[in-house]
């Protein structure tokens, strides 16, 4: 299946809940979820019948792979690399997924959301300890400093982004210096710090079926 392309907000009335799809719009009164619209669809007013145990894993799922903007099939191989890493599947599942390039650039306030922060990384304004990278899936390691390459289009992009995202707060386990468009990433997340919007765990009784 490709890349879903349609509106972000569809996919957030799908779910019901904010997946901070379109950046500074998500963050203002008019998002679609705070002014209550329904589910997309005909039947989108009479959704809310109650779930089976399969239907409840697999919203909390289809949540958690829309919010980080990726396909079914990379979704997986995040997970079976989770599982195959030594702790719990779940801390070890947002762990990865937090720490994918293009969620580090978004985090830091470099792009308005986690997509257009592929994008950023993918057309090589990126660096990471010097070097350009453009890779918006590659895991970052602790201590890797991220800067936003020297150009003036570079700049520019993360200078609106940065203005944007001010009512964003940097995590704690990251620093940020705006001003020379540089970031650090201090340490591996706990889940705690992360805040999951779903129960991780359910996504492991789907996977482990
Ligand atoms: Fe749209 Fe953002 Fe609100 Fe989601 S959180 S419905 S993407 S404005």
């Amino acid at each position: 299946m490709g890349r879903y392309n349609g509106p972000g907000c569809r996919q957030c009335r799908r779910e019901g809940v904010k997946l901070m799809l379109k950046g500074k719009r998500c963050t203002m009164a008019k998002c679609p979820i705070e002014t209550g619209r329904a589910s997309p669809g005909v039947h989108g007013q009479r959704r809310g019948k109650k779930l089976s145990d399969y239907g409840v894993q697999l919203r909390e799922k289809q949540k958690l792979r829309r919010m980080y903007g990726m396909q079914e099939g990379q979704f997986r191989l995040f997970f079976d690399r989770a599982q195959r890493s030594k702790g719990v599947t779940g801390d070890k599942l947002l762990q990865l997924l937090e720490m994918r390039l293009d969620n580090i650039i978004y985090r830091l306030g470099f792009s308005f959301s986690r997509k257009s922060a592929r994008q950023f990384v993918t057309h090589r304004h990126i660096k990471i300890n010097g070097r350009i990278v453009n890779i918006p899936s590659m895991g970052v390691k602790p201590g890797s400093v991220i800067e936003v390459k020297d150009n003036p289009k570079s700049r520019a992009h993360a200078s609106q982004s940065l203005e944007a995202s001010q009512a964003r707060v940097v995590p704690g386990w990251m620093s940020i210096d705006a001003a020379n468009f540089k970031g650090e990433v201090l340490k591996v997340p706990t889940r705690e710090e992360i805040a999951p919007i779903v129960n991780e765990q359910l996504i492991v009784e789907l996977y482990s079926k």
